[in-house]
């Protein structure tokens, strides 16, 4: 079997300490180890354990509140580096997303109390439950509904797709407090609650696991009567819909940068069989039928890589980045997605076999063309707020 880790630097070696502490932590977690648990759809624990008491999850998490305070490029290198290694980035990814919005428009005493212990480990910030089985894409239809009764929410609806909800303590959720038909904007009236689900399953919320394409311990999840305390409530009400959207560019790097760990994992280990595979007595990597798409998979990734980095750069600045954001994840998407199509064409039918860790991230590598967000809506995205043509929806 390959060596999993032996990753060759890609393009500018940025934060090279840290690409090297997660190659340490990934050379623990080989390919077998991903494979075990895709039969049992497991969740990778101590993978997540490891990162987090190694502090990488709590990258973006300011100082003061016992994070990193690190960049977001900082954070993009760590998820990147982990797929490169053939681990898998998303079963701890979302803490990083999903942070920006209890920073942002959290309390501080909602800051205080939650930020210190995900930092250290002590609470797990994995799930956020947006997406709906009736609305999809179009996410200000959402049904779920919470209504104010004193002190307390109440929370009725129903959730699909939210990954690693039976494996962390906290949920961001997004839930509808204005009926849509008693607001002027349809962005209106949607608001952020941060569920204490360690509280709440078994008291209004029941969290099912879907079996899926990829080992992603997503679930469907329905709320019943929840009744959460006013404290639940992140910023104003009403105003949860833009409180997301300002976490999504950083998303959208973030997104980016893990397609391109992935599509160079790809490319490295089909470099390596091409290398290694020897047919009609010589290895297959002579021939240019199987180079030359290599090499084009290599060279998209590249781009793809360099468009995340400036994203990243001027989010960093605090500059705009929409645009750049939306770009990177649209290139990589599909760079990480032809490099994937490309080594399991190079591996031939060993390609197929569990044990080469190939037909795994091939599945894996699909994923990023539909969520979190899906490649028409990027395109909308760009036709409609770059180029200045007529909203289509
Ligand atoms: C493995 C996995 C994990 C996920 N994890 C989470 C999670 O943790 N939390 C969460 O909230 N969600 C999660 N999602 C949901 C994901 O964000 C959605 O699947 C995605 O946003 C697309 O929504 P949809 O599936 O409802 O597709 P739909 O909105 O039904 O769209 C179906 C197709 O139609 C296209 N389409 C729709 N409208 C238009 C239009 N106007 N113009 C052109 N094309 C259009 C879409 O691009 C898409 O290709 C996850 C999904 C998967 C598969």
């Amino acid at each position: 079997m390959m060596s999993q880790t032996t990753v060759t630097m890609e393009l500018g070696e940025d934060f090279i300490e840290l690409r090297e502490s997660i190659h340490k932590v990934c050379e623990k977690y080989p390919l077998d180890y991903w494979a075990k648990l895709e039969e049992k759809s497991a969740y990778p624990t101590e993978f997540v354990n490891e990162l987090t008491e190694g502090g990488f999850l709590a990258a973006l998490i300011p100082e003061e509140y016992g994070g990193a305070g690190l960049p977001l490029r900082a954070a993009a290198v760590i998820l990147e580096t982990i797929n490169a290694c053939g681990c898998q980035a998303s079963p701890a990814h979302a803490q990083m997303y999903i942070m920006g919005t209890l920073l942002r428009h959290g309390s501080d005493d909602q800051k205080k109390i939650y930020l210190p212990q995900i930092a250290a480990g002590k609470l797990r910030l994995q799930a956020f439950g947006v997406t709906e089985p009736t609305t999809g894409s179009d996410t200000t239809q959402l049904k779920t509904r919470a209504v104010r009764d004193g002190e307390h929410y109440v929370i009725n609806g129903q959730k699909v797709w939210t990954s690693r909800a039976l494996h962390s303590d906290l949920m961001l959720l997004l839930a509808r407090t204005t009926p849509l038909d008693q607001v002027t904007k349809k962005t209106d009236g949607i608001s952020v609650f941060l569920i204490d689900l360690r509280e709440a399953c078994g008291n209004g919320v029941d969290i099912r696991p879907i079996k899926a394409l990829i080992n992603h311990n997503t679930t469907e999840v329905f709320i019943d009567n929840l009744r959460v305390p006013v404290s639940a409530l992140i910023g104003e009400e009403g105003k949860g819909f833009r409180y997301i959207l300002d976490g999504l560019n950083a998303e959208r790097i973030l997104v980016a940068s893990e397609c391109v760990g992935d599509g160079r994992y790809m490319v490295r280990r089909a470099v390596e069989y091409a290398k290694e595979r020897r047919v009609f007595n010589r290895a297959i990597g002579e021939n240019q039928g199987i180079q030359f798409p290599i090499a084009r998979a290599h060279a998209e990734l590249d781009a793809a890589d360099l468009m995340a980095r400036k994203a990243a750069a001027l989010f960093d600045a605090g500059a705009p980045c929409g645009g750049e954001a939306n770009i990177a994840k649209l290139l990589a998407s599909e760079a990480t997605w032809k490099a994937a199509d490309t080594a399991l064409q190079t591996f031939g039918g060993f390609g197929y076999a569990t044990e080469y860790g190939i037909e795994r991230k091939w599945r894996e590598c699909r994923i990023y063309q539909t969520a979190p967000i899906s490649t028409n809506m990027i395109l909308s995205y760009i036709a409609q707020h770059m180029l200045g043509m007529p909203r289509s929806y």
